[in-house]
């Protein structure tokens, strides 16, 4: 098993009903042995669409985000805690997540990325059983994992921007 074979099981799972309603799964992209590796919700429409991460609204503010700080977006490993697109965009079911997770764990085997970042409630319990990113965001646990805001959340109000893109040049220099 590799980045590839996992690519091609993430494309073509059926182990949630989110399975039924997708054009594409979105299993993440970005370099096998990407260093830094962004982790965010779930895909939404476009994303569903094109079976890439990160391509809709969102996604192009974290592209310019990345951008105006320096980080190339094509040398960081991009993806989401789950793979498929929830209905109406809602929160992933607690079930969804834990169908989708050992994808995720795999994913961070074969990269093994110095850090990661974690972007939103969702990320954050998930991968860290935290919760309360406005809190949160901006420190490092267990010398890996960075919490940050999701994208969409800096979308709805921008008043975030700032410390979104300070907690994202937390990942050019730590841990
Ligand atoms: N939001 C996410 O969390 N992931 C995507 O791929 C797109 C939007």
């Amino acid at each position: 098993m590799n980045l590839y074979m996992l690519d091609n099981q993430i494309r073509s799972c059926t182990l949630c009903a989110l399975s039924q309603g997708r054009c594409h799964a979105v299993p993440g992209e970005g370099p096998s042995k990407a260093e830094i590796m962004l982790i965010g919700e779930a895909p939404g429409i476009e994303e569903d669409h094109t079976g890439r991460p990160f391509v809709g609204r969102a996604g192009k503010l974290l592209t310019g985000a990345l951008e105006q700080i320096g980080l190339p977006r094509k040398k960081i490993f991009i993806t989401s805690i789950i793979k498929c697109r929830p209905p109406a965009n809602r929160k992933p079911k607690a079930t969804e997540i834990r169908a989708c997770l050992p994808y995720l764990w795999l994913q961070m085997k074969f990269i093994s990325p110095r850090i990661v970042c974690l972007m939103g409630n969702v990320a954050a319990y998930a991968v860290l059983d935290k919760q309360g990113v406005n809190d949160l965001h901006g420190q490092i646990f267990q010398n890996r994992y960075l919490i940050t805001f999701h994208p969409a959340a800096v979308l709805r109000n921008r008043n975030l921007m700032e410390a979104f893109i300070s907690d994202l040049k937390k990942l050019k220099y730590n841990p």
